[in-house]
């Protein structure tokens, strides 16, 4: 087994209904199946009969053989996680599962809570390695907003119990937000998550601050979820049948119940669904329709609740000082409903959004904290690239590009330059941004003077640096090699933060003038060539002209004058090939002269 294999981190939603665990694989978050192909667990745990010695029963086959053995199935462990029995309302104490040990320890089917959703856990373990083909300890593991610290330490003890190391523990809303992208929008926002699963609704506020998110508000109800609506769905078939619920054995109950949340489900997406109860009572059958009109009617006094609870959230979030939410995600199952979408709407006047499955949301956003964490998802601030080359002028009014066009920032550069003339107390550079061959047709951004020791031409040394950093800030760093000393020009943002338009422009004219900028450059170095060779070739001439031939002096001055007239030349007559050869002509003319210079400037040393 390779290192990368053994480094896998995935995350888990270990959800009060369902639970699910997801990778990042191939550059995607996933939810993994287990063998039946299911991708969602529910968290269900049936023990075996005492000392009978089966297996632990999870999910699915505990969910569906529940009342028949109700004693010895537990739902909806989540619930009492974490707690003591100190903490326990005596109402839900009536639940018939439930004991407490001698310390306040409470325990479900005589079962601690941290050992019921170890089996879950266990469960999502062994998934995991059969979806993954490898072993995979390691979990990111989610838990509600408000859990305190206590239950979120049974969580993590659960997940030991169950052979798993846990990297972290995060926010279910947090997680959320991951999935749907939200930490890498820019901007600070407020998000508010409404999330409405099996047996609790929750409502978290979170700020998002550099990619960081921070719980504002928390609100909720661990007593109000899609069960009510499968509750609400099956009393409303109790009626058509013209029963009471105490006409009903519980497994008869349990039945509606079931065949309830199947038409809820069925209704997200359909307009009817129809009833079929062959003999389900005394021999009686039954046969009626529940259409999506008549379910939402059921639904909304329940929905209704979780306004007011929504509204308490905000409050707080408002009396913090954040009174504006940016975004209103949508999470779990029940927000399958499209009703919710609607009422959402209505009562606070914003779109919510919801991917296209809010169940698998809380596990997609564990995954990609598991990839960040494991590296399966780099951590890199989205790639900015410089919009336009950045450089200085140098000698002729040409543009000398140090940083090209769509370089990645962060990004160094530098050159060194020298003093064209002699005794230059100070070289000016102009920093400049643009794609045009000519300074003067590019934007300058600053400018700095370096002053230097003034010397022969070509005897300074002036290194020019620039660095932008992550921010886009540009820093020009100029230093006299000879001295030593640095000048350092800042620019702020203008290096990065260019207007789209300006910047389409600015590449646009480069093409355009692409011909025109390049004879312009090519010209440009050749007059610069010949402005070095002309003087040169005077002051040789003066010092050693005595010692060459008449011939080789009528020669050098022919190509002296070729390359002055042609320097004279008005611009649309010039011609960069002639001033080109001409001088290549004066310079291989001035061989014998140079070589003399040489020799003469060697005796004088010695
Ligand atoms: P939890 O977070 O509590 O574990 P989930 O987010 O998995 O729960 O939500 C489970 C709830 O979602 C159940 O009540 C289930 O009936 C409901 N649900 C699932 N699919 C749909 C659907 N298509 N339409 C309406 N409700 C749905
Ligand atoms: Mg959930």
């Amino acid at each position: 087994m390779s290192n990368a294999e053994q480094e896998v981190i995935v995350g888990i939603d270990l959800g009060t209904t369902n639970s699910l665990v997801g990778v990042v694989d191939s550059g995607f978050p996933i939810i993994l199946a287990d063998q039946a192909g299911h991708r969602m667990l529910p968290s269900v745990v049936q023990f075996p009969a005492d000392d009978s010695g089966a297996e632990v029963i999870v999910g699915l086959a505990a969910r569906n053989s529940q009342v028949v053995h109700p004693e010895r199935t537990v739902s909806s462990i989540k619930r009492f996680i974490g707690r003591s029995a100190n903490d326990v309302s005596t109402e839900e104490m009536q639940n018939e599962q439930l004991s407490r040990t001698g310390s306040d320890g409470l325990l479900v089917a005589g079962k601690t809570p941290e050992k019921v959703s170890a089996e879950i856990l266990s469960e999502l373990k062994k998934t995991a390695e059969y979806a993954l083909e490898q072993p995979v300890s390691r979990a990111v593991i989610t838990v509600p907003a408000y859990f305190n610290n206590t239950q979120r330490e049974a969580t993590k003890k659960a997940a030991e119990l169950a052979g798993w190391k846990v990297e972290r523990i995060i926010n279910e809303p947090t997680a959320a937000a991951l999935a749907y992208g939200l930490d890498r929008e820019g901007e600070e926002q407020l998000v508010a998550v409404y999330d409405l699963g099996g047996g609790t609704f929750d409502l978290s506020i979170l700020q998002l601050k550099e990619g960081l998110f921070e719980v504002i508000a928390t609100a909720g109800d661990t007593e109000l979820g899609g069960d009510d609506i499968d509750q609400a769905v099956a009393e409303f078939f109790l009626s058509k049948m013209e029963l009471q619920k105490e006409d009903l054995e519980s497994s008869q109950w349990a039945e509606l119940l079931r065949i309830g949340r199947e038409a809820k489900e069925y209704l997200s997406e359909n307009e009817a669904y129809d009833v079929r109860l062959p003999f389900f009572r005394e021999g009686k059958s039954w046969e009626f329709s529940l259409t999506a009109e008549q379910l939402e009617l059921l639904a909304d006094p329940i929905l209704l609740r979780t306004k007011s609870i929504c509204q308490r959230a905000f409050a707080e979030a408002e009396a913090k000082g954040k009174p504006q939410i940016d975004q209103l995600l949508m999470v779990g199952g029940s927000t399958r409903m499209p009703l919710i979408a609607r009422r959402l709407k209505e009562w606070f006047g914003k779109e919510p959004q919801m991917s296209g499955n809010p169940d698998e949301a809380v596990a997609l956003g564990a995954a990609i904290q598991a990839g960040i964490l494991c590296g399966r998802v780099r951590n890199v601030v989205l790639v900015d690239v410089t919009p336009l080359s950045l450089g200085i002028e140098t000698f002729g009014g040409l543009m000398n590009v140090i940083i090209p066009r769509n370089s990645t920032i962060p990004a160094k550069a530098g050159e060194m330059f020298t003093n064209a003339v002699a005794n230059q107390e100070s070289l000016a550079i102009r920093v400049l941004q643009g794609e045009r061959e000519m300074a003067r047709d590019n934007w300058q951004l600053g400018e700095i003077e370096v002053p230097f020791t003034p010397g022969p031409k070509g005897s300074a040394r002036v290194g020019v640096q620039f660095t932008i950093d992550q921010d886009g800030i540009l820093e020009v760093l100029s230093r006299d090699t000879s001295t030593g000393e640095d000048h350092i020009l800042e620019i702020r943002n203008a290096a990065v933060d260019v207007d789209d338009e300006a910047v389409e422009k600015m590449v646009e004219e480069s093409i355009d003038f692409a011909f025109e900028d390049m004879s312009e450059r090519i010209w440009t170095e050749a007059e610069m060539k010949s402005r070095e060779l002309l003087p040169a070739v005077e002051a040789a001439l003066t010092v050693v002209g005595e010692e060459i031939t008449d011939s080789e002096k009528l020669e050098i001055e022919a190509a002296a004058s070729d390359v002055a007239s042609l320097l004279e030349l008005p611009e649309n007559r010039r011609d960069v090939n002639a001033l080109k050869a001409a001088n290549q002509k004066l310079d291989d003319a001035t061989q014998t002269l140079a070589a003399i210079l040489v020799e003469k400037a060697l005796d004088e040393a010695l």
